[in-house]
């Protein structure tokens, strides 16, 4: 029987990418993200195009409703979970000075990239745990998507770099209290990754990454994250729980 993996905004971007890597080396696949299903056809027909089993879990992490819609889903359909991937994640509409900062984009950036993944890791790792106590095979993993915004300072994207930081946090607690149950936890911190969420400022990092930004001297791409994701889970880490790998291309190293 396949390991499972629910990808949270995999539908799009990193998310994709590592669901693809996951696909692609056996596992099958929930793929989330909040369009409608109908919007996401492209991305299901290619990860089926693995031979593993993909579905579609649509919700907002950012909320106890969608929560629920996606655990109800897994526990309906696959009736177990391996790998849970807190990756959707969002940053502000708009880029603010901190002294103009809105409280309703600090709610709403705090909503998905911190309180989502906190209590839908509590939803999976209970069920984890339940597994677990069944079956003294089961092997369960966690991994989280962090930013090298968690250490590196945007003040105009505030609400975003201190999700992050609250997201390293989140991971370490995560991974103390599950350790007892054998149940690794990580955070992989990318770095510049072309995605939408970085389309925008395509020129911007073109020119910075020329100039030397990373040391390895390119983009990155989901896939970068997804082979980092997929070694984890596959246990190349086994000693390593609460640890941040950096997938960056060197540029925390310059920092
Ligand atoms: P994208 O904007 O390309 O994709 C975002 C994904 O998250 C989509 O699948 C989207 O779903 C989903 N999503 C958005 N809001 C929610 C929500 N409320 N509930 C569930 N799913 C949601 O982002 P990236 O792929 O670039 O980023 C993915 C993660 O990586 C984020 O956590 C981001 O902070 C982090 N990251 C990105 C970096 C980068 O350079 N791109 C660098 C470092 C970290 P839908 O398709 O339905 O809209």
């Amino acid at each position: 029987m396949n390991s499972v993996a629910l990808i949270t905004g995999g539908s799009r971007g990193i998310g994709r990418g590592i669901a693809r890597k996951l696909c692609e080396n056996g596992y099958d696949v929930a793929v989330n993200g909040v369009r409608e299903e109908d919007r996401v056809g492209d991305v299901l027909e290619e990860l089926r195009s693995f031979g593993t089993e993909v579905i579609y879990c649509r919700g907002d992490v950012g909320s106890r409703t969608g929560r629920d819609a996606i655990m109800d889903k897994m526990r309906s359909h696959f009736g177990r979970m391996n790998v849970l991937v807190n990756n959707a994640g969002v940053a502000p509409r708009e880029r603010k000075d901190p002294l103009e900062a809105t409280e309703e984009s600090f709610d709403r950036v705090m909503r998905i990239n911190l309180k989502g993944p906190y209590f839908l890791t509590q939803a999976v790792a209970r069920w984890m745990v339940e597994q677990k106590e069944k079956s003294a095979s089961y092997a369960g993993t966690i991994v989280n998507v962090g930013s090298i915004s968690a250490t590196i300072v945007s003040p105009n994207r505030g609400e975003y770099c201190i999700s992050k930081a609250g997201l390293a946090m989140h991971n370490k607690i995560w991974a103390v209290r599950l350790a007892e149950y054998d149940i690794p936890v990580y955070e992989v911190r990318p770095g510049i990754i072309k995605t939408d969420m970085t389309s925008a400022v395509t020129d911007k990092y073109d020119r910075l990454i020329a100039d030397g930004l990373t040391v390895q001297p390119r983009w990155g791409y989901p896939e970068d994250v997804g082979k980092g994701v997929l070694s984890l889970v596959q246990g190349d880490f086994p000693y390593s729980s609460g640890e941040v790998i950096m997938i960056d291309g060197g540029l925390s190293v310059q920092r």
